[in-house]
């Protein structure tokens, strides 16, 4: 029987399930994709970088895997496609493990846009933002010679910015405090947010209300229908008591 699991992570609640189901006893690989210098580890095996085309199902294979747990960032869609597709391929169960997303609170303004580029078409001439979204993401913002404003990324932007723009690297978790302060210090009037859920980045929204900033909201991608946990506790309840499918 396939024992081990593949957890595919990047997230904090993937390495808090590694370390439930590793003390729980099983044999848990976590992956990750490499694109963070200094990845927080997980408990458990670790394999970084993409699998490439048939690598995830030859990885499932060759290390027995018989579950997948997909605690993947709500916006990685692509992974999270590959990995239900490749599961089926294998014939081993696949969970998902996804945060809550955000709700609006009284006293918020947001806008919401289905992608990036809905966006950036939804900010007026001249805003000023604060862009929260990756740095992966930044590109139709930058391009638009009227705005300007501050970019915070867990990794340094590629390249140099056009003028008008500041990048800010820092790591989660931000206190409401700090938020604030960056916020007020920078004139910020619109902040651009991924509805990424979770509580280590929800103090900007506090401190957007606050000050009664208006927030672009992308709304989360489509993800496979499938089992699905949120939080690793309850992934690790459907994991070992085999409740999946
Ligand atoms: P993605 O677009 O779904 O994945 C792109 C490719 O990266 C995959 O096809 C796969 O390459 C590789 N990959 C992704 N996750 C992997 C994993 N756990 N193990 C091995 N390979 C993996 O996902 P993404 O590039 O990670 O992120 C997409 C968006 O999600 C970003 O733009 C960002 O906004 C957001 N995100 C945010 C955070 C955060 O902490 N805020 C973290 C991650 C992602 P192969 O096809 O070669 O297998």
């Amino acid at each position: 029987m396939p024992d081990g699991i593949l957890i595919l992570g990047g997230t904090g609640e993937a390495r808090q399930l590694a370390a439930l189901l590793v003390g729980a006893g099983c044999r848990v690989t976590t992956s990750l994709a490499g694109a963070t210098t200094w990845p927080l580890l997980p408990e458990g095996e670790v394999r970084v970088g993409g699998f490439g085309s048939g690598g995830l199902e030859r990885f499932i294979g060759a290390r027995n895997i018989g579950i997948i747990a997909d605690a993947t960032h709500p916006f990685a869609a692509q992974m999270s496609a590959k990995a239900f597709a490749a599961a089926r391929n294998c014939g081993i169960a696949y969970v998902r493990l996804e945060r809550p997303a955000w709700q609006p609170a009284h006293g918020d303004c947001w806008r919401p846009a289905k992608t990036v580029d809905e966006a950036v078409d939804l900010l007026p001439e001249g805003a000023k933002v604060f862009l929260t979204i990756g740095r992966k993401s930044i590109a139709p913002f930058i391009r638009r010679a009227d705005l300007s404003g501050m970019i915070r990324s867990i990794e340094p932007v590629d390249g140099a910015l056009p003028p008008g723009w500041k990048a800010l690297v820092e790591r989660p978790p931000f206190s409401l405090g700090h938020e604030l302060a960056l916020l007020r210090d920078h004139a910020i009037g619109m902040l651009v947010s991924k509805n990424s859920g979770g509580m280590q980045t929800a103090a900007k929204l506090t401190a957007a209300r606050e000050l009664q900033l208006p927030v672009v909201m992308i709304e989360r991608p489509q993800k496979p229908e499938a089992a699905t946990a949120s939080s690793a506790e309850e992934a690790a309840a459907l994991i070992c008591c085999d409740r999946l499918a």
